[in-house]
């Protein structure tokens, strides 16, 4: 049994959940592969090493001294060392590490060494072996991620290798410069290793007990999800629910890896499964609600639109050339409605509208910002009815407007857009009735 187990920079923030991280791998034999991921937050005010990195790097590239700043980051591993009494010098790491800021080895090299360094510290105090991903995680020429060469090469090097940690969130290109996976990417390199290895579980321990109906910062201490599935998983965590990242799901689902969000505060607490598919019936009639705010919609009408043959294409069109994707499109018989990322389509919002205004010659185009889209998933929602109509009870309730519904066609989402400052009142009324009302 081969277990791959991640742990979350806030797991590993301290050199007290150095030692909890330690009493949960040594509880468990099969617990052979770590990814660690830097040292996150220990209070909530606290900066993350990342991001001390990131600052630091900047003001390397810009020529002005970064002594305070690197001293900072230095220490914050050699108080986890000393506390720890590990056997262990980094000061040669530092220097390395010093040097290559200086001489400009790049934004992701800089934020990399978070975890490098943290793998470093962590496979001294388990006496594990230190593998660097570098070695084995690859991306192309395009930066983008080569997940079959990777899974090869993981396998490759991991077999015969008994314990072993691995550093999250980085690879390296084809001309051996570093490069990083976006934030959170630490989660994509635990998947990676256990797909690669043929792990049995992989468990991503982070600081909540699993994945919960919503987020913990918006409704007061959700409840926890038993058993989701990678698809109501990843409609969640692309609209925000970023307990995991998004991406992380690939390699395990091609794997048939189920992935298990533990809690390192409390690893007695059975936290969230995540599997391909479940017999196991969901406790309410939603998995789970996540949203964002940031979004845009383009209003687009015109008599016998839809008797107009090519009109949505050529609306997609402006869009595409320009280089912006939509998130959603619900449409009537006369109206067409594209909503986008605000920020994105605001730096090309002319140039698109020119282009509508052009090529579809509309009546009317409106666009209203500042929206926010919620997800309401679940694969209970196809049996049951009236889930629709329960939600826009709720939200009435709540004297949120919605201003858009847009329901896939899975059935397994229903995806809600309201103003921006709705959002936290519209996602609370959600829960009460799906959840609270239910208990
Ligand atoms: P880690 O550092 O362990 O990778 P993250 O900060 O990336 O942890 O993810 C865990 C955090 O995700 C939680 O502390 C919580 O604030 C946030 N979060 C957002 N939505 C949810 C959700 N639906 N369930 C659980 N946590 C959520
Ligand atoms: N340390 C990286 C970040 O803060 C990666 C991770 O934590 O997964 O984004
Ligand atoms: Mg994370």
């Amino acid at each position: 049994m081969i277990k791959v187990v991640k742990f979350g920079g806030s797991s590993l923030a301290s050199a007290e959940q150095f030692r909890k991280v330690a009493d949960i791998i040594h509880s468990d034999e099969s617990r052979r592969y770590v990814v660690p991921s830097a040292p996150g937050k220990r209070f909530s005010a606290d900066t993350k090493v990342t991001d001390m990195l990131y600052g630091c790097y900047e003001l390397a590239a810009k020529g002005k001294n970064f002594d305070a700043e690197f001293d900072a980051i230095k220490e914050r591993y050699n108080s986890i060392i000393t506390e720890l009494n590990i056997d262990l010098d980094l000061d040669k790491e530092f220097d390395t590490v010093k040097a290559c800021f200086i001489g400009r080895a790049g934004r992701d090299y800089a934020a990399s060494r978070g975890e490098y360094l943290n793998g470093l510290v962590l496979a001294a105090y388990l006496g594990y072996s230190f593998i660097d991903p570098a070695e084995m995680i690859f991306f192309r020429d395009d930066g983008s991620f080569d997940a079959d060469r990777t899974i090869k090469a993981v396998g490759d090097r991991l077999v015969g290798v008994e314990r072993a940690v691995i550093p999250g969130f980085y690879g390296s290109m084809p001309n051996d410069t570093i490069k990083t996976f976006s934030r959170g990417g630490s989660d994509i390199t635990g998947s990676i290793v256990a797909a690669g290895t043929g792990a049995d579980l992989y468990e991503n321990w982070t600081d909540v007990s699993g994945f919960l109906i919503c987020d913990p910062r918006i409704v007061e201490d959700p409840q926890p999800i038993r058993t989701i599935t990678y698809k109501e998983l990843r409609e969640l965590a692309y609209m925000g629910a970023t307990v995991l990242h998004e991406d992380a799901i690939f390699p395990v689902r091609k794997a048939g890896i189920p992935i298990n969000i533990k809690n390192t505060n409390k690893p007695g607490d059975a936290g969230t499964f995540i599997v391909e598919s479940t017999s196991q019936k969901p406790l309410y009639t939603i998995t789970g609600i996540a949203g964002k705010k940031g979004f845009a919609v383009v209003n687009i009408e015109k008599d016998m639109m839809n008797g107009e043959l090519g009109f949505g294409r050529r609306v997609l069109e402006q869009f595409e050339k320009n280089g912006i994707s939509f998130e959603h499109m619900p449409s009537g018989i006369d109206t067409m409605s594209i909503i986008v990322h605000q920020e994105q389509f605001g730096e090309k919002e002319q140039e698109i509208l020119a282009g509508i205004h052009r090529n579809c010659h509309p009546d009317v185009i409106d666009i209203e910002t500042d929206l926010a889209l919620i997800a309401v998933v679940g694969r209970g929602m196809k049996s049951e009815r009236g889930t629709a109509g329960r939600i826009f009870s709720a939200l009435a309730h709540a004297h949120v407007n919605v201003k858009m519904i847009d329901q896939g066609s899975s059935e397994l989402n229903i995806i809600i857009g309201v103003s921006e400052r709705d959002f936290e009142t519209a996602c609370k009324a959600i829960y009460d009735i799906f959840v609270l009302q239910q208990l």
